[in-house]
């Protein structure tokens, strides 16, 4: 089980063809009492009988099942991600997609969990995508940096950020600083590389650990 910080918070939403609830801000106790309250309640009802068997255990909390208009999801979050909510950029992923105004700073850099994010895209800001490289390369536990077919996106892991509820998961290159020299290009590159080799590293060995224990 992932620890979660203590003020974690949960969702549950439930909805069936009889029924409908949303409750949000419960504490982890509270959410396991709604969740087993309704699922004794519905007892005929397939949909929830069959989902909560997916919904508890580990998967509490980072669970979402639907089907055919039903929905059974129980998701963590931390509340209040929004500390800062001054308009001081324009991302870039906006700026590609038309819906900017010119000359206007229309997002912000919000604070989730550890990161500051682009409230738009949801990219790590650059300093922290850094500092997680630096954190991967320093050998810290449970940082990694990952490529993906995407050359403008990496992935971000980090101890206690299991999803964009809690933080980054992700980088987006247009936060990048602008007007960066050929030479800083070359170090942030460098550092890059060492950060992705590395968790490449990390994952194969956990896979040849899970293959060999397992068979
Ligand atoms: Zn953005």
């Amino acid at each position: 089980m992932i620890s979660l910080p203590s003020n974690t918070k949960f969702k549950v939403k439930i909805k069936t063809a009889n029924f409908k609830i949303e409750f949000k801000d419960a504490t982890r106790e509270q959410a396991e009492k709604i969740v087993d309250g309704i699922v004794a309640l519905f007892v005929e009802d397939k949909f929830v009988q069959e989902s909560y068997d997916s919904i508890k255990g580990n998967n509490f909390g980072f669970c979402s099942i639907s089907n055919s208009g039903n929905e059974f999801s129980v998701s963590a979050y931390l509340p209040e991600h929004v500390v800062n909510k001054e308009k001081t950029i324009s991302c870039g992923s906006r700026i590609s997609q038309g819906r900017a105004t010119a000359g206007v700073n229309e997002d912000c850099w919000e604070q989730r969990g550890p990161n500051k994010c682009c409230s738009y895209c949801g990219s790590a800001s650059f300093e922290d995508f850094m500092s997680i490289a630096d954190k991967v390369i320093a050998g810290e536990k449970d940082y990694g940096i990952e490529k993906t077919d995407k050359g403008y996106k990496f992935y971000i892991q980090q101890p206690q950020v299991p999803n964009a509820g809690f933080g980054a998961i992700k980088f987006y290159t247009w936060h990048a600083p602008e007007g960066l020299s050929k030479e800083e290009l070359k170090l942030i590159n460098e550092k890059l590389h060492k950060a992705i080799t590395i968790t490449h590293e990390k994952f194969m060995k956990r896979l040849t650990k899970t293959i060999n224990n397992e068979t």
